[in-house]
């Protein structure tokens, strides 16, 4: 069976793969190109174009860098509507947005979002037009608004740049998720469970009686504090338990 560390890191691994990255009407394949290299040195593949200027072609392959399985399987759409249909979490991006303070995200909060969100389903991250942006009926079915706090006299990224900040944050907080997950999943490989360090105890207690070194009660608690003290390894608990044996052979 598996152990809830196991699921979770299970579930974890499908985060980057429910975000899709939608680009709205680019009018240079270039930045196309750009946006699939950004994705995916960031981990993330599922990207969708809706109605772009330019096709995928030459120029957005040789930006693309080597990310052109990311444009392969690029889906392509007619409208905005059709790109986020089967979304439950649409987070729409503006150079200029400070007037949406209630909905308003920075890349960081957007991606604590998508962690929050990943498990309910499909989540969209929404990228402008190069010239204008997205329009307000767009940004109307966006849930949050990412503004990436930029100089606020000169506010517009590059599409792809922008592109790369938010799949950076995104990818930070996927990886800092599978190191808490790690850090849990190895105390629980390492450390003895409360039953296992019982069963020590009485046998200390035992063997040391045998011995005759114990002889009133107050000493196996005193032990028990200095091992918990210790914060005794399963292998170091496994020698303790061999050197009990030993004495205990001999004795017999
Ligand atoms: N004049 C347009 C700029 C478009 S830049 C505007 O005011 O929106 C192209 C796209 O890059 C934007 O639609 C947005 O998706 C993204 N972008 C650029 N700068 C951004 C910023 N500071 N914050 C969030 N997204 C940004």
């Amino acid at each position: 069976m598996l152990k809830w560390y196991e699921i979770l890191r299970g579930i974890m691994l499908v985060m980057l793969s429910k975000i899709r990255i939608v680009l709205v009407e680019t009018s240079h394949s270039g930045n196309i190109g750009s946006a699939a290299r950004a994705m995916k040195t960031m981990g993330l593949s599922q990207l969708y174009l809706v109605s772009p200027k330019q096709a995928i072609d030459e120029q957005a392959v040789a930006l693309s860098a080597g990310a052109e399985d990311v444009l392969n399987k690029a889906i392509v759409v007619n409208n905005f509507d059709e790109a986020i249909a089967d979304c439950s979490l649409v987070i729409g991006t503006s150079a200029r947005l400070r007037h949406l303070q209630t909905t308003l995200v920075n890349p960081k909060e957007c991606a604590e979002k998508a962690l929050i969100h990943h498990q309910e389903g499909q989540i969209a991250i929404v990228f402008g037009r190069e010239r204008v942006g997205l329009i307000n009926d767009e940004l109307l079915k966006c849930r949050y608004h990412l503004h990436i706090p930029a100089n606020p006299e000169y506010s517009s990224l590059n599409l792809a740049m922008a592109v790369q900040l938010v799949c950076y944050e995104l990818r930070m907080a996927y990886l800092s998720q599978k190191k808490e997950i790690k850090q849990i999943s190895s105390i629980e490989n390492t450390y003895p469970d409360a039953r296992e360090l019982t069963y020590f105890f009485n046998q200390t207690e035992k063997v040391y009686q045998r011995l005759g070194f114990i002889k009133n009660q107050s000493v196996i608690p005193k032990l028990q504090r200095l091992y918990q003290r210790a914060e005794i390894e399963k292998n170091e608990l496994n020698i303790l338990l061999g050197m009990l044996k030993a004495v205990e052979k001999r004795l017999d």
